[in-house]
This record gives C-alpha cells, sequence and structure tokens, in this order.
C-alpha cells in the first residue's frame, strides 16, 4: 500500500479540487493531470487498497447505467465500499425531503457522494450544504463534467494529442448536458469545431459566445457528407428534456449513421456517452471508427483517479 501511494504521490496524483462539480472550474493544467492519473490508474485496474475503509455514497435522482456502475466499480477497485440509490421514490424524498436535507444525512453515512439530479445546479447546491467532496454525475442540461473527462482521455488516449484535431458534434446539442461540459472543455486546446443538429436543438449561444471569446474555430455544418474530422461525438436527441413532446416528435430520428454514411467519415473515430436510441446503426459497432463502448471503458480509470484525487484533498 505505501509503495502505492508513494508512485501516485511520485506521478503527481495530487488533489485537483474538493469538490468536481463544473468543467468550467478546471484549468488545462488540472484536465491534463487527471488524464495522467488516470493513465497511471490502469496499472491498478486489478484492485489495489488506497481508499480501503472509505466510503462512497451514490445518490442517482435520474437514471443512469454506465456513470453510475463505473463510479462503483472504480470504487471498489481503489479498496473503497458503496452505499447509495439509485430511485429517489425508494427514499425519503418520495416523503417531501430536501435536496439539502438528503445530502446532509448521507454525510454521516459516507466520506464522498457521487450525485445526478434533473435540476441544473443541484449538484453546486449538495456541495455547499456538505463538508465532504461532491462529485456531479450530471446535473439537468448543465454539465457533466467526469463524462467529458473521460472524453478527453479517450480522445487522448486513441489519437495521441487533442491539440490540432477537428472535432465533430452531432446530435442534441441544446439539452446534452455532455457537449456543454465537453466543449467548454476543448476550448482549453487548439482544436477546431464542427456542430450538426437538428433545428432547434443548437448549442446554447452562451457556450458558443464563449468558445469564440476563446478563439476557438467553430463552423455550424448542415449535412452529414459535409463534415470533415477527426473525431465525431455524436448525442441521443434528449427526450425527457422536451418541455413539450410533439416537439420531440418532430426532430425524432432525423440523423443516424450507418455503415454507408460512414463512408464520408474516413478514419474519424466516433464517440458518444451513451445511451444510443436510433442515431447510431449497430452494424458500426463492429467497424474501427466504433470506439463508444471502449470509451464507457475508460469511465472506469477516470473515475478511479478522481475519486482517489477527492478523498486525498484532507489526508
Ligand atoms: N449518459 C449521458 C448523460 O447522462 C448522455 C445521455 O443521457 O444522453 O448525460
Amino acid at each position: 500500500m505505501i509503495e502505492t501511494l508513494k508512485l501516485l504521490k511520485g506521478n503527481h496524483l495530487v488533489s485537483i479540487m474538493k469538490d468536481i462539480i463544473s468543467i468550467h472550474d478546471f484549468d488545462r493544467d488540472q484536465i491534463e493531470g487527471v488524464l495522467k492519473s488516470a493513465q497511471i490508474m490502469e496499472r491498478f485496474i486489478q484492485g489495489t487498497d488506497i481508499l480501503e475503509g472509505k466510503i462512497l455514497a451514490t445518490l442517482f435522482f435520474e437514471p443512469s447505467t454506465r456513470t453510475h456502475l463505473s463510479f462503483e466499480s472504480a470504487m471498489k477497485r481503489l479498496g473503497g465500499k458503496v452505499i447509495g440509490f439509485s430511485e429517489s421514490s425508494s427514499t425519503s424524498v418520495a416523503k417531501g425531503e430536501t435536496l439539502q436535507d438528503t445530502v446532509r444525512i448521507t454525510e454521516q453515512y459516507s466520506d464522498i457522494i457521487v450525485i445526478r439530479h434533473p435540476r441544473d445546479g443541484a449538484a453546486r447546491l449538495a456541495a455547499e450544504v456538505t463538508s465532504i467532496p461532491v462529485i456531479n454525475a450530471g446535473d439537468g442540461t448543465n454539465q457533466h463534467p467526469t463524462q467529458t473527462l473521460l472524453d478527453l482521455y479517450t480522445i487522448q488516449k486513441e489519437l495521441g494529442n487533442i491539440d490540432g484535431l477537428t472535432i465533430g458534434m452531432m446530435g442534441d446539442l441544446k439539452y446534452g448536458r455532455t457537449v456543454h461540459s465537453l466543449s467548454c472543455a476543448l476550448s482549453w486546446f487548439d482544436v477546431s469545431l464542427q456542430v450538426l443538429s437538428p433545428p432547434g436543438l443548437e448549442l446554447p449561444s452562451y457556450i458558443t459566445e464563449d468558445l469564440m471569446e476563446k478563439s476557438i474555430d467553430i463552423v455550424e455544418v448542415e449535412d452529414m457528407e459535409d463534415l470533415s474530422v477527426d473525431v465525431l461525438y455524436v448525442t441521443r436527441i434528449q427526450k425527457e428534456r422536451f418541455p413539450d413532446l410533439e416537439e420531440y416528435e418532430k426532430v425524432r430520428g432525423s440523423y443516424r449513421i450507418t455503415i454507408k454514411t460512414l463512408d464520408h467519415l474516413g478514419e474519424a473515430i466516433i464517440l458518444h456517452p451513451l445511451p444510443r436510441v436510433d442515431e447510431i446503426d449497430p452494424e458500426v459497432d463492429t467497424t474501427p471508427n466504433a470506439l463508444y463502448f471502449k470509451q464507457a471503458w475508460n469511465g472506469v480509470p477516470v473515475r478511479m483517479a478522481l475519486l482517489a484525487s477527492a478523498l486525498g484533498w484532507d489526508q
């Protein structure tokens, strides 16, 4: 165990910040620090005891598969334990308990909280009422910082570098929190962006303005055939965020990657935070372009790095 800790410290696995709420709170050095730590964590993927005795509480007020399970897997691989819920209807929330009270109570039983909530800003609110670290696993349409870190980790691992790349984002750029976080993180790098979305689902202007302020070249593309990218980041249409389901029906199924459309993409790698609905034909899965399952696996070392770092804060 001592050797592990020394190795990690020697490789700069130092605390980034107490809470991981928004990718806006990270600068380029911190992002690169996480990517480096995740690489180190791959060596401990079979298990280590650096978080022995620590308990992670997972509070999932919204559905999740990958984020929930990979945080759980990460904590267990680090030697820690996990408690939590994935259905708030089985907790006192159903009796009217406030988020603040749920978090204050969870603090009594755990050392770190991972929270997913449908409300924008919920993770920040949670962090304000507890002294233990809080990690945002997605808050409404706002942010999904740990997804972004694993997205960047995947790009770096597969293509060697993030600088110099042209990155396409296709899908629901309005409600998709993963693309909101990712575009913000990419603004630290020397990249160009190509964006493509069904009408009405464009990137919010506060994000495009921010990107332009940081001199990121951003081009809106009308057709999939016009994309010329190194990475294509695809997202599903976020049905559950539409105030009016009729609006969803208008854009449903409006884009789909198939073996045929792959011709235009050349060697571009395709990423997707998943779940997919109908935007990538399963026949694409076995092509060398399809990296989304590897991307999901990368969530484990990245989240190991974040948990270890967050729990090292006051040691
Ligand atoms: N799993 C991702 C999220 O929680 C992407 C999605 O749901 O479309 O934001």
